[in-house]
């Protein structure tokens, strides 16, 4: 039997069991309507206030009888949507139409602020240049009179940075701007708390910390106004209607009550990991490692092969049991290589070639050494089958890595 090696952890992470447990009695005995006066109702109510309290504590928000700083969504996409439209709309109403992002935001960021610049807005995208990152000075000298709006990610999904987000949030909190952050690579990942890091609003969904998909959560300060997406009932203080997804919820908490008691030990596993397999790996001739090579994600690894294809590497790989991803979306016939590669000025034949590794704590020294024996002869394989590499070998095109 070909062994199993999961290392896509950025596109989603197995649930603990632990989540797991927390979700079952919400699924069996406690399958009440928090909405419903009587008992059963009462008791998920309950269960549900739990829950927030517990994540609130967690990332270092408020919630108490009067507060909630914590608002449940489906996941990451939509409380970057409910952040990014409601403080533009926000802004708007006071004729600001000006928004700060990065060009390697995710695409539920990125997508929304297009559907912003068709509405009328204007959209500064910070180049986040070849070592993929920005400085709190860029977005400072980004910012206008009439900037409704700042949206940074946390942490890169694709390449790993992790962003100045404590200085970009006091930047945005000098001069008055609402600062939002996409963190749903760095909650559950890295040390984080909303209060010392000045964020106004942050996006955090549960697959991506060991909890269940179709789940996460808005934090939003309170005094920054929210704006509901979804009309309906009054759920979550009139700003997410619909019945609340209880035994999710209460699973999201569990999970990251787990992932920030182990945060430290996770880090410091997931790290050495990485930097193994990034000397290793970095020793296949005519390879790349993309990204900041300080300010990075324990858990990420992302290089580029010269001569090789993102998808086919990926398949070899498949077929030797190892799941990664290419830092390309195309898993469909798409030509067009990852928006964030290209974002760190890659050029397209190099961008194609690409991989990443995320880690879990759950994976282990064993699998990092397969890995290590295991990349470099998918690499190979690739490259013996391919007429770019066949070019580059016999000096018809010049090496560019
Ligand atoms: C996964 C991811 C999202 C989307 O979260 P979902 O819960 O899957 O909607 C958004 N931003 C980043 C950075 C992500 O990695």
């Amino acid at each position: 039997m070909v062994k199993s090696v999961y290392v896509d952890n950025a596109a989603t992470t197995a649930m603990s069991d632990r989540a797991i447990e927390a979700m079952i009695p919400y699924l069996k005995e406690v399958y009440g309507n928090p909405s419903s006066l009587h008992t059963v109702g009462q008791v998920a109510k309950e269960a549900l206030f739990g829950a927030r309290q517990k994540i609130a504590d967690l990332i270092g928000a408020t919630v108490n009888d009067k507060i909630s700083e914590i608002y449940f969504t489906s996941g990451g996409s939509e409380a970057d949507n409910q952040a990014i439209r409601s403080a533009a709309y926000a802004g708007l109403a006071k004729g600001k139409k000006h928004v700060i992002s990065t060009t390697f935001e995710h695409h539920a960021v990125l997508h929304t602020l297009k559907k912003l610049e068709k509405e009328g807005f204007e959209v500064t995208y910070l180049d986040v240049h070849s070592y993929g990152n920005i400085t709190a000075a860029e977005v400072e000298a980004a910012i206008r009179p009439d900037t409704a709006l700042v949206t940074v990610m946390y942490a890169n999904n694709e390449v790993g940075s992790v962003l100045p987000i404590r200085e970009i949030g006091a930047v945005c909190r000098a001069k008055k701007v609402i600062f939002h952050t996409d963190a749903v690579q760095a909650v559950g990942h890295l040390p984080v708390n909303v209060v010392e890091d000045n964020i106004d609003m942050l996006s955090a969904s549960a697959h991506k910390f060991h909890g269940p998909k179709g789940v996460g959560f808005l934090y939003c300060r309170t005094g920054v106004p929210l704006k509901s997406l979804i009309e309906g009932g009054a759920q979550e203080r009139k700003r997410r209607a619909g019945t609340e997804n209880i035994a999710g919820v209460c699973a999201m908490a569990s999970a990251l009550e787990e992932a920030v008691s182990n945060l430290d030990k996770n880090m410091k596993k997931q790290a050495a990991m990485r930097d193994r397999l990034i000397a290793g790996l970095s020793k296949i001739p005519h390879s790349k490692l993309n990204g900041d090579t300080k300010n990075r994600l324990p858990g990420n690894v992302n290089m580029c092969f010269e001569g090789t294809e993102g998808e086919s590497l990926l398949l070899h790989l498949d077929a030797k049991g190892i799941c990664a991803s290419s830092g390309s979306a195309c898993t469909t016939a798409s030509l067009e290589p990852s928006h964030v590669l290209l974002a760190l000025g890659i050029p397209h034949e190099i961008a194609h070639g690409s991989l990443r590794i995320s880690l879990s704590e759950e994976n282990t020294e064993e699998e990092i050494d397969y890995l290590l024996e295991q990349v470099p002869v998918a690499v190979d394989e690739v490259r013996a089958v391919s007429c770019l590499w066949d070019d580059l070998k016999n000096g018809k095109r010049e090496h560019l890595i």
